[in-house]
């Protein structure tokens, strides 16, 4: 059995594991008992992701996170979908270890692929394990939205569709407002940008959400832009293991007088309110908004998770890794605040 004593980072919390549902022969789902202390911490948006610390001999530990796929407004407990990738550590270690009754330590629900407006038509893509936020957003807003759902799914084979079951029930109840399109890759190949566009085409005024393999994503991206979809109307989760520890925090950098005498400004505009900070430039839009107890999204700290996207109004920032954005975001202006620091004096930037 897994136990954690006390959890290793400060930001973090040790949740029980009530359940483990074998979803398909190399996908499982785990759900969290969440004590009343933590509920207000662990309440999640759709779309939103958990990050686990799975343990390892070699390194002690690895952290990563894994989406949730329980909506919050039709289920008790959150839970995570975890796949097994070929040759992965921790998506096999979970898999073949976590039981009902473990323990692990997990950081709260963070990320930014979550709809403003369950009210809008959604047009959701997923491949694979891709489906978990997916699937969060289309509980979600059959629950508590008005619009209309539709549902391109690919997977390899029908044995691999995870959710199956529950999407045909979904469907039955929702017959007016669900649409789901199955596609199996053993039985028509990889999806091309042809076909992405002739199942797209009478969807194009909904807001799009995709999630899965890079090659599909790019496919769907190429599909949109044919059919004119707005940048801005396409929002993609890109999963991918983290190489660093999110449970343990930094120390703060030192700023040295000079370096706080050159600091930029910047305004930022966060769930609403406009804050006025000095941006030292060695540090990080996230490091300074943390200073000041403001409540910014983030979650890996790396440039890899993507919770911490956010917008420039005015002025310009360098980042340090920005693999994860499209260059098509970045010309839309998007960035991550724990990646940027700024180059002009005075900046606006929102979340
Ligand atoms: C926002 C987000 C959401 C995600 N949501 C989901 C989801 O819902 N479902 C899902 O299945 N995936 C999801 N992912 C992907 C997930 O986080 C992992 O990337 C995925 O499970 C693969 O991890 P892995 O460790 O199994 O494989 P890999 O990362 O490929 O494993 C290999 C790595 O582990 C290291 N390693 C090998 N052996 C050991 C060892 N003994 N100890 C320590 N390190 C070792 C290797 O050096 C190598 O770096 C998401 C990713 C992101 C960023």
């Amino acid at each position: 059995m897994t136990t954690v004593e006390v959890p290793h980072g400060s930001r973090s919390a040790v949740l029980r594991v009530s359940a483990v549902i074998n979803e398909t022969a190399d996908a499982c789902s785990l759900v969290f008992d969440v004590p009343e202390d933590l509920r207000d911490r662990f309440t999640y948006q759709p779309g939103q992701f958990l990050t686990l610390r799975i343990p390892s001999e070699l390194t002690g530990s690895v952290a990563r996170c894994y989406s949730l796929a329980s909506s919050p407004y039709t289920d008790d407990r959150p839970k995570v979908t975890v796949k097994r990738t070929a040759d992965g550590y921790a998506s096999n270690w979970v898999c073949d270890n976590v039981k009902a009754g473990d323990e692990l330590e997990v950081l709260p629900p963070s990320g930014a692929f979550t709809p403003k407006d369950l009210d809008e038509d959604l047009l959701l893509f997923a491949a694979g394990s891709g489906i978990t936020p997916v699937m969060s957003i289309l509980k979600s807003a059959l629950a508590r939205g008005g619009g209309k759902v539709v549902l391109f799914y690919a997977n390899r084979d029908a044995e691999s569709v995870i959710f199956a079951s529950e999407l045909r029930e979904l469907g039955d109840k929702h017959p007016q407002r669900l649409v789901v399109v199955h596609w199996l890759e053993t039985l028509q190949g990889l999806p091309s940008v042809e076909a992405l566009a002739a199942v797209s085409a009478p969807y194009t005024e909904y807001r799009a959400f995709m999630c899965g393999p890079k090659a599909f994503m790019d496919r769907v991206h190429d599909a949109l832009a044919q059919l004119g979809v707005p940048r801005n109307r396409t929002h993609a989760e890109v999963f991918n293991s983290l190489s660093g520890d999110p449970f343990s925090a930094d120390d703060p950098v030192e700023i040295s007088e000079e370096e706080a005498a050159d600091a930029a400004t910047v305004e930022v505009e966060l769930d609403g309110e406009v804050h006025n900070l000095r941006w030292p430039r060695r540090q990080t839009l996230v490091d300074i908004m943390l200073a000041k107890g403001l409540d910014v999204p983030y979650s890996c700290q790396e440039g890899e998770c993507g919770s911490c996207a956010c917008t420039v109004l005015e002025g310009k920032v360098e980042m340090d890794n920005s693999e994860i954005l499209d260059p098509e975001d970045i010309e839309a202006g998007y960035i991550l605040g724990c990646q940027s620091h700024p180059v002009t004096d005075h900046l606006k930037i929102q979340f």
